[in-house]
């Protein structure tokens, strides 16, 4: 039987055009992308107008992007997702967390090159989605390279080489050979998909989230200063190794008196593969404070998180739930 495809074309580097300024989206890729892989399988277009390159990508087209999930998900077997790279887990986050109960794959894929260039990366990237699908797992999931991450924790890495993404905590589901024409590694059994029906978070396209990372110096001031002053609802706080942190009585007060305010910060940690958790008494001070410690949050993950926290009226303790329930605070 002819599975149905849902295609949703935003623009990025796979599909883009040399023009004088550099790289740009161009609609040229929706006839020809897909169509070496149309045996079985039904693709259906939709072109973002304007096509982005995702460096562009704000609230408003998160929204717009899903109400036309909410719209198409039901009617097809599966979604595709040509998205441009620089955001792609960003949005694959968001979508990850924003579609409760979904029953089908949500794909995401890109590439480094355009479809055009001598040896891009976008044959074997649109292959890899393609037979993802194979895989049914019910779950936003980032294809690219051969592997198949899950979307939560998952993060661009190299600008230069086409092993652009990992999920460092969480690693691939699955592997494809695409000389063999098959999977090196893939999920022992399907995951039985138990739903509810589709359930869509809201999101509101004026939430204020915002992200600082602390360096050596100066900079637990200048965070100070903006926690006092910010009209920004949440924000997210890159802090070192396990989540610690400067103790000074400023910096303690100021976030202090942001969370009082009722401001969400989500401490999470700036090593790649890190965890924000109680493990050293630097950290204590801001945890009393009032943060919420991220575990193996990073910052794409969180980032969709506090959004929707903030879209959702989330409190801390909701906030803290919905991590646990992510599975991010196990083993801290
Ligand atoms: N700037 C491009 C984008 O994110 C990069 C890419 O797609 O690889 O749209």
């Amino acid at each position: 039987m002819t599975q149905k495809i849902f295609v949703l074309y935003t623009g990025g580097t796979i599909g883009m055009r040399s023009s004088s300024d550099g790289l740009r989206p161009d609609t040229d890729l929706v006839g020809k992308a897909l169509q070496p892989f149309s045996d079985g399988l039904q693709f259906d277009w939709h072109v973002c107008d304007p096509l982005i390159d995702s460096s562009a990508v704000n609230l408003s087209h998160w929204r717009d992007w899903l109400a036309l999930l909410a719209e198409k998900i039901p009617q097809y077997d599966g979604i595709l997702i040509l998205h441009g790279t620089d955001t792609m887990a960003y949005t694959a986050n968001l979508l990850a967390l924003a579609l409760q109960g979904l029953d089908k794959p949500v794909i995401l894929t890109g590439s480094q090159w355009p479809y055009d260039a001598p040896e891009s990366d976008a044959p074997l990237n649109l292959a890899t989605a393609v037979a993802a699908f194979e895989l049914s797992l019910p779950q936003v999931l980032i294809a690219f390279n051969g592997k198949v991450f899950p979307a939560v924790g998952s993060s661009k890495v190299s600008t230069e080489t086409a092993a652009g993404f990992d999920n460092p905590h969480f690693g691939a589901l699955a592997q494809w050979q695409q000389s063999d024409w098959q999977w090196l590694a893939r999920p022992s059994e399907r995951t039985q998909s138990v739903s509810d029906g589709l359930n869509i978070l809201s999101l509101d396209t004026q939430a204020k989230v915002v992200c600082q990372t602390l360096i050596p110096g100066f900079s637990a001031q200048y965070c100070s200063d903006g926690l006092l002053h910010t009209d920004a609802q949440a924000v997210v706080l890159q802090s070192f190794g396990h989540g610690n942190a400067p103790s000074d009585a400023t910096f303690i007060q100021a976030v202090q008196s942001f969370t009082e305010r009722g401001g969400l910060l989500l401490n999470i940690s700036q090593v790649k593969q890190g965890c924000a958790a109680a493990v050293y008494a630097q950290g204590s001070a801001l945890r009393q404070a009032g943060v919420v410690n991220g575990g193996k949050c990073n910052l794409e993950t969180a980032t969709a998180l506090l959004t929707l926290a903030v879209s959702n009226q989330w409190n801390a303790a909701t906030l803290q739930k919905t991590l646990r329930t992510l599975g991010l605070l196990e083993a801290v």
